[in-house]
C-alpha cells in the first residue's frame, strides 16, 4: 500500500493530518505553512499518530500545573521557617485556653499581638494538623496531640 497520508507539522507547534501533498490548513491557526513530516498508510495510522504528535503539549502543561502547586508548597513552608517552627509552636501554646484547645480567634490573637501578620491563624492550624501536632475538636477547635 502507498502511504497516502501524511502528518503535518505546523509553523505553530500544533500537529495535524492531511491526505498526503494536499497542503491542509492547519485547524489550530489557519495556516498553510506546515511541513508533512511523517506519511501512512492508513487514516487510522494517521489520527493515532496525530493524537501522539499533540501528546506533549498536554503533559507539558499537567507538569506545569504540578510545578507550580509544588512552588506554593515551598512558599509556604518559607514563610513557616521565617516565623521559625520554635516561634510558631509558642504561639501555639500561648493560644490555648487552660482546657487545652486551640481556637482560630485564639491563635489569631496571639499572632497579631507578636506582630505576626503571616502566616495566618489558619495556615498556622492547617501546618500544625498536618504535622500531627494539632487535631481538630469541634468546628472552631483544636487539642494537642502532642
Ligand atoms: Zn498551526
Amino acid at each position: 500500500m502507498e502511504k497516502h497520508w501524511a502528518l503535518v507539522r505546523c509553523t505553530c507547534g500544533s500537529a495535524f493530518g492531511s491526505p498526503r501533498g494536499a497542503r491542509r490548513a492547519c485547524p489550530h491557526c489557519g495556516s498553510t505553512q506546515g511541513s508533512e513530516s511523517k506519511f501512512f498508510e492508513s487514516p487510522d495510522e494517521l489520527s493515532d499518530a496525530v493524537a501522539k504528535s499533540n501528546l506533549p503539549d498536554g503533559i507539558a502543561q499537567e507538569v506545569e500545573s504540578k510545578l507550580s502547586i509544588q512552588e506554593a508548597k515551598a512558599e509556604t513552608k518559607s514563610t513557616m521557617s521565617r516565623g521559625g517552627p520554635e516561634a510558631i509552636r509558642r504561639i501555639l501554646k500561648q493560644s490555648t485556653s487552660s482546657d487545652g484547645t486551640l481556637t482560630v480567634e485564639s491563635l489569631s490573637r496571639e499572632l497579631l499581638k507578636e506582630g505576626y501578620e503571616e502566616p495566618t491563624a489558619e495556615r498556622v492550624i492547617g501546618s500544625a494538623e498536618l504535622e500531627g501536632i494539632l487535631i481538630r475538636k469541634g468546628p472552631e477547635a483544636w487539642i494537642w496531640l502532642q
